[in-house]
């Protein structure tokens, strides 16, 4: 009898896989990491607690393959891939070792990281919902993928800027309003789901560019109530993360486009950062630059039910964040909407003479009224925008329920588990 050790590695698929980011913010112990290229899952770190499989927009996640531990694929080897290996077959298995049927041991206990209890291992990722509001409508997801070729083209119809002309602090801020048609084909989405944009030619390397993921800024009835279409707001990468100069591929692309060219698209994503649909649901949204597309998603749904006159919303309540005023998409058309429909905070970290404000700053003055929200099982929170809000906004939230004497361990599980507090961060 063999006594090589058997191991069920967990792989991710290079060819469906859009580069999400998702399950590296959601596996608790660091097992997946990336490069420019590929995502991949350490085999000495991952313990199969499955944490990142329902997130996945893809499914890219969710492959497995048995093989010998002291064969187990490095990173190395997964970051120079195309496409997955096939499984062994039972004569691979053999000649390495592997006696027939050997199983592979139960994956070891699910260990989170001490995050609740202390400041320094405060996670906020764990905080975020993977579920959907119970009362969120069945969204469709992945009709049309990359690994099949299997794209849906859609007509530009419309490219306008959303933001206002000018340099800030030498960057720039060039944002996008595009409107995608996809005539008789069918293409449903809901607020809060996202698509893939395949963008034309190849990388550096020679290979198909992959897609990138925009999310739905109209409402599920159509940018144009009644059209098979859709909006994006898509931020023109100009500089990398680190400030230096650089093209995005993708958002270049798209803010380029003109009224007519045909795009190639896959999707929708997304199963849980969705909207609840009951009467007198509250929605609180925290977003900063293009994060506001789903939040004005949200919004024109609501708005749109509103003016119905058949649906009793409840309370809709925005904290929006740029840099400057000129800075913020879709800032003349928020100045319109009602008071009374929905309380619009919007902060500025960079306006010249003024000392910067953050999102989470406004959300601390208005504790009061966001503790009450807290409490109310029927408030929805969404976040959306920077990665580098999320932990500042998720803190705030914490603070505001301890504050007003609510249980920050029992609420923040309980956001989780009633899909009441939904992370999007890029
Ligand atoms: C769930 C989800 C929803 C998203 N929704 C939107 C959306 O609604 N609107 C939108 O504009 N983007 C959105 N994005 C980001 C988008 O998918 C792309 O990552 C972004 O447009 C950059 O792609 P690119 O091809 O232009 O740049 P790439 O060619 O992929 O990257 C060029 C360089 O820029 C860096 N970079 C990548 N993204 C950014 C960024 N946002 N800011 C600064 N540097 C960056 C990269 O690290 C790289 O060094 C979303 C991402 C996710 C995961
Ligand atoms: S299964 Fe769990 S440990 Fe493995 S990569 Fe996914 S989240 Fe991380
Ligand atoms: S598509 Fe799935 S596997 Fe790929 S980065 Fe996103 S969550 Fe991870």
């Amino acid at each position: 009898m063999s006594d090589i050790q058997v191991v069920r590695q967990h792989l991710i698929d290079p060819e469906i896989c859009i580069r999400c980011n998702t399950c590296e913010a959601t596996c608790p112990v660091a097992a997946i990491t990336h490069d420019a290229r590929n995502y991949v899952v350490d085999a000495d770190k991952c313990n199969a607690c499955m944490a990142c499989i329902s997130p996945c927009p893809t499914g890219s996640i969710d492959n497995w393959r048995t093989m010998p531990r002291a064969r187990a694929y490095g990173i190395g080897e997964q970051l120079g891939w195309d496409e997955l290996p096939a499984e062994l077959t039972p004569e691979q298995l053999a000649a390495a070792g592997v006696a027939a049927g050997a199983e592979p041991p139960p994956p070891a206990a699910v260990s989170l990281p001490a995050a609740a209890s202390g400041e320094a291992a405060f996670n906020s990722a764990q905080y975020g919902a993977t579920v959907p509001p119970w009362s969120a409508a069945h969204a469709y997801t992945n009709l049309y993928g990359a690994k099949a070729a299997r794209t849906i083209a859609a007509t530009v119809t419309g490219n306008v800027r959303v933001t206002e002309v000018g340099r800030e602090a030498g960057h720039d801020y060039d944002t996008h309003h595009i409107v995608l048609d996809f005539g008789a084909l069918p293409f449903p989405v809901l607020e809060g789901q996202s698509i893939g944009i395949v963008p034309p030619g190849v990388d550096a390397a020679g290979r198909a560019h992959h897609a990138r993921q925009y999310s739905v800024a109209s409402a599920r009835n159509g940018e144009r109530p009644g059209y098979n279409n859709l909006s994006l707001t898509i931020k023109r990468v100009l500089e990398d993360h680190q400030g230096n100069p650089v093209r995005g591929v993708a958002s270049n692309y798209m803010c380029d486009l003109q009224v007519g060219d045909k795009v190639e698209v896959i999707g929708p994503f997304g199963s849980s950062f969705l909207m609840p649909n009951h009467p007198r649901s509250n929605i609180v949204m925290i977003c900063t630059g293009t994060g506001s597309a789903p939040m004005r998603a949200m919004t024109e749904w609501r708005r749109r039910l509103r003016k119905s006159g058949k649906f009793e919303g409840g309370k809709l309540m925005l904290f929006f964040g740029a840099r400057t005023r000129e800075e913020l998409p879709y800032f003349g058309p928020l100045q319109n909407l009602p008071r009374d429909f929905i309380d619009i905070n919007m902060v500025f970290s960079r306006t010249p003479g003024q000392p910067r404000r953050y999102v989470q700053d406004a959300m601390r003055e208005r504790a009061a009224d966001l503790a009450a929200l807290l409490a109310d099982p029927d408030t929805y929170f969404y976040v959306c925008g920077l990665k580098s809000m999320e932990e500042g906004v998720v803190l705030a939230l914490r603070d505001v329920a301890q504050q007003a004497g609510l249980s920050w361990e029992t609420l923040g599980a309980d956001l989780r588990r009633e899909g009441r507090l939904h992370l999007e961060t890029y």
